[in-house]
């Protein structure tokens, strides 16, 4: 098994215990054993990796670790597939810059981590590759979208993993699967390379098993990148430098609408546990109010998709991509290449984004969910007058059971209600697993104000071995 934080093995690798060309076939034989049941990975090249493991340099941070890398993040020489059948036979022409800078580390980008389709799901069912089961909840959903990212790590067939998070798919899998997922402020992670979704909401970040790994790899990703223009320029840090540093007088704020008699019972265990627990370390607890909780989901569905069904229109049988055969004619070719090559959810989205953009609704629907976004981003720096940070469910339940098609769509996406906030508002979130004997995984999620990673890793890990 790949159990085992970065450091650990790290230790290993610089020890001389194994060698990275040893640590990519033992991954590669558990891989092989275990991915045809759990589905993590659409697809994995070990002669790549064991020739990249050939010339790894162990004096990089993370020199001869292998690290998960999910379908919609280029990979040059590899398919990114984007889960979708649109994009079967794409072939990456170069590495997106999260890819890069991993390789710069040392780190060996290993698999095409399965996925909903184009990131649009929270279940890891809408891969045209097939579903994802949860290795940490058998029978049940591995969260989604990144849905192969946590599936993989939770399986012991990765050290750690990258996923992207446009409204809740890094945190919301990490809380299914038992393990930390988090996403940096937007921003913070390049996305040049990543296939876009939501553009104004898409943020790359970690999945990993604890919390000092997600400083690690933060640590190799972060920066400013002149290929993405929305790309932060704030300055990086070492972002271990906090851990272990006291939580003492610390303020986190609870929000009161977060705490729903929707939740599970199980969730309002979880935050009650993370409250004691906090508050045994001297942090404050205090309620605060995000008014505008119950307006997120309608608006972020509304702006997602609109800039989906913008940023999907390049994918129309021509330039790559799935083309239709037999057509007739250039109308009929764009149709059925669209029509065959998308999938339903993707299909819905597209439809509802071109919808809400189309001249007489735009500003009853896109120009409305605009303003409220800005009243999302007003909630929290009010709320952040007064608390450093804010702890939350990350789902209102554990993982559903897998195949359950009771479910609407609808329903499905009102369980994103903890997760979006954070992205409509650019923040930095990270969800935490919290120990449940004999139950399903579940995790909570905090966040913090812009650019606080550092000590937002700081009180996460201050919580995580508090609780374990
Ligand atoms: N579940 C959300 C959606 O389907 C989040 C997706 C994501 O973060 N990529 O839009």
């Amino acid at each position: 098994m790949l159990y085992g934080s970065i450091s650990h093995w790290r230790k290993q690798l610089t020890a001389g215990q194994i060698t990275p060309t040893e640590l990519v076939q033992e991954l590669a034989r558990i891989t092989d054993a275990k991915n045809p049941g759990i589905n993590a990975y659409i697809s994995y090249n070990t002669d790549a990796a064991l020739a990249a493991a050939a010339k790894a340099d162990l004096s990089q941070p993370l020199g001869g670790i292998p690290i998960a890398v999910k379908d919609n993040i280029c990979m040059q020489g590899e398919p990114t597939r984007c889960a979708s059948k649109m994009l079967h036979n794409f072939v990456s022409p170069y590495d997106a810059t999260a890819v890069t800078k991993l390789k710069a580390a040392g780190a060996i980008p290993f698999g095409r981590a399965n996925m909903d389709e184009f990131a649009m799901g929270s279940a890891g069912q809408n891969s045209a590759y097939g579903h994802t089961e949860n290795p940490a909840a058998p029978g049940h959903v591995p969260g989604g979208s990144s849905s192969g990212s946590a599936a993989a790590v939770a399986g012991g067939m990765a050290i750690a993993a990258l996923g992207s998070d446009t409204g809740g798919s890094i945190r919301q899998p990490a809380s299914h699967c038992g393990i930390v997922g988090m996403k940096p402020t937007y921003g913070r992670i390049s996305r040049y390379g990543l296939v876009a979704f939501a553009s104004s909401l898409d943020q790359i970040g970690p999945l990993t098993q604890n919390v000092e790994d997600a400083a690690l790899l933060l640590n190799a990703l972060c920066g400013h990148d002149a290929k993405d223009s929305t790309s932060s320029t704030h300055a990086t840090e070492d972002f271990t430098a906090k851990l272990g540093q006291s939580i003492a007088g610390v303020r986190i704020g609870l929000p009161k609408e977060y705490l729903s008699s929707g939740n599970s019972p199980q969730v309002t265990a979880a935050i009650n546990l993370a409250v004691q627990k906090l508050t045994e370390l001297g942090a404050e607890i205090v309620e605060v109010s995000l008014p505008h909780s119950e307006a997120v989901v309608a608006a972020y569905y509304i702006i997602a998709c609109a800039e989906a069904s913008s940023n999907l229109s390049r994918f129309d049988g021509i330039r790559y991509g799935y083309r239709a055969e037999n057509t007739n004619g250039l109308d009929d070719l764009y149709s059925r290449s669209r029509a065959e090559g998308f999938g339903a959810e993707v299909k819905r989205r597209i439809i509802l984004g071109t919808y809400v953009l189309s001249s007489g609704f735009y500003d009853a629907y896109y120009a409305k969910a605009q303003k409220v976004r800005a009243l999302v981003a007003q909630d929290f720096a009010n709320a952040f007058d007064k608390v450093d940070f804010i702890l939350g469910p990350v789902a209102p339940t554990a993982a559903p059971l897998l195949h359950d098609t009771n479910m609407s769509p609808l329903q499905v996406y009102l369980a994103d209600i903890y997760t979006i906030p954070a992205n409509l508002a650019g923040l930095p979130g990270i969800s935490i697993p919290t120990p449940q004997e004999g139950a399903l995984p579940i995790g909570i999620q905090l966040l913090g104000k812009h650019f606080a990673e550092a000590d937002l890793l700081r009180v996460a890990s201050a919580l995580e071995n508090a609780l374990s």
